[in-house]
């Protein structure tokens, strides 16, 4: 187990076990150079301790990379709970869990991941205040995706700016994948730029109903999306959409979208999307609305500010984007060394000592929260 913390360099890992109620969960902390560490909490019924035990240290390992290069003063954390989602949730088990998330005194901040609710969120703040996402009743920040579509909205247009000289996207032709949350409200941005959508989801009544709001045509058939003659595709459904057989198919200049992990291997696809000569916007970087919306919760929830916050994912693409350009790298590999430079130089100025360095600055503001 050392072995693989070291290699991914993890902090710590929390196995919390809690007979009474049934809970089995693991919480990974991966790096708290910038701040404490802060992402979602999975509920999944696991098939192994160890597929488990691997994801957590995968996406937690993850999210420090989104915090770091979208601005944010986080770390990178994650948590699971190990059981069936449908079935397995009660109010004892969740607010186990949130006095083990209490337990580390900060170093943790929980949010909502697959699997959970705002239901199971309120009981886990029950036990603790080290959680984001709560309902905006609770004085949270509510639903993400309307951010989180503005984010992606702002990261297409650095796109194209990056493709065509102006980031307008005025007659651009945009094949949707997927018309859900963040599909929805990107598409009335696009649409009221006057974009041209090619909307589809597997549910065709879902995006007939988005075509007969924002226009566009509907795609009968989800699979067509791919091979689509459009300048855009943007993906906002599922993962691993960005792999061979796509690959072959694309006909776009850019590929940009709100769904996680869509290059199916990371390194062989993000590399033949930079021989094709396909604009990408990393994954992490575009959808990052929905964290920059939850740290906002942090510094006492302001919706105004967060979809500013949001739309600074234009420059980081851009900034990204030219670092690749430079190096000659896929963009995810551009993101990242950015993100590791900023951890670097960042956690380099902890060196010097400075009084009250914890409640001093943003730092001070974002702790307010939890100091009583
Ligand atoms: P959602 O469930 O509201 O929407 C996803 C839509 O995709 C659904 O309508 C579903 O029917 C459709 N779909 C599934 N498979 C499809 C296929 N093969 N072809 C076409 N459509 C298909 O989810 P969402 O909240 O809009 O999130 C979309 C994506 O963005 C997800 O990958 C999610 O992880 C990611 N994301 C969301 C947020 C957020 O704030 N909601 C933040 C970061 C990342």
């Amino acid at each position: 187990m050392f072995d693989e913390l070291y290699n991914n360099e993890h902090e710590q890992v929390v196995i919390c076990s809690d007979p009474d109620t049934g809970l089995k969960a693991i919480i990974a902390i991966h790096n708290t150079t910038l701040g404490p560490s802060l992402g979602g909490t999975r509920m999944w019924n696991y098939e192994s301790e160890e597929a488990a035990l691997r994801d957590v240290l995968r996406l937690s390992r993850g999210m420090t990379y989104k915090s770091a290069i979208s601005g944010l003063n986080l770390g990178g954390g994650k948590a699971i709970i190990i059981g069936d989602a449908r079935t397995d949730k009660t109010e004892a088990l969740f607010r186990a869990f949130g006095r083990f998330v209490d337990g580390l005194g900060g170093r943790y901040i929980t949010a909502e991941d697959v699997g959970m609710t705002e239901k199971e969120m309120e009981w886990i703040y029950s036990e603790t205040k080290y959680v984001t996402g709560i309902p905006k009743a609770l004085g949270g920040s509510g639903n993400p995706s309307p951010v989180t579509a503005y984010g992606v909205y702002m990261g297409v247009k650095a796109c194209a700016k990056k493709a065509y000289g102006s980031d307008s996207l005025e007659g651009k032709k945009i094949a949707l994948q997927g018309a859900g949350n963040v599909a929805s409200s990107f598409a009335r941005h696009a649409a009221k730029e006057g974009a041209k959508l090619y909307i589809s989801d597997i549910y065709e009544d879902k995006a007939k109903a988005l075509v007969e709001e924002v226009g566009g045509e509907l795609v009968n058939n989800p699979d067509d999306i791919y091979g689509l003659d459009v300048d855009i595709f943007t993906p906002s459904a599922l993962g691993g959409v960005i792999n061979d057989d796509t690959l072959k198919q694309f006909k776009c200049d850019i590929i940009a979208g709100a769904a996680n992990n869509v290059l199916d291997e990371e390194d062989k696809h993000g590399q033949m999307l930079l021989d094709k000569g396909i604009i990408y916007a990393p994954d992490y970087v575009i959808n990052a609305g929905g964290i920059i919306n939850i740290a906002s919760e942090l510094e006492g929830y302001d919706e105004e500010r967060a979809l500013n916050n949001a739309g600074n994912i234009y420059n980081t693409i851009t900034d990204i984007l030219s670092y690749s350009e430079e190096h000659g790298i896929p963009a995810h590999k551009a993101s990242n060394a950015l993100a590791e430079k900023r951890i670097e130089t960042v956690g380099k100025i902890k060196n010097k000592y400075s009084s009250n360095a914890h409640v001093s600055g943003r730092f001070g503001s974002m702790y307010k929260r939890f100091i009583d």
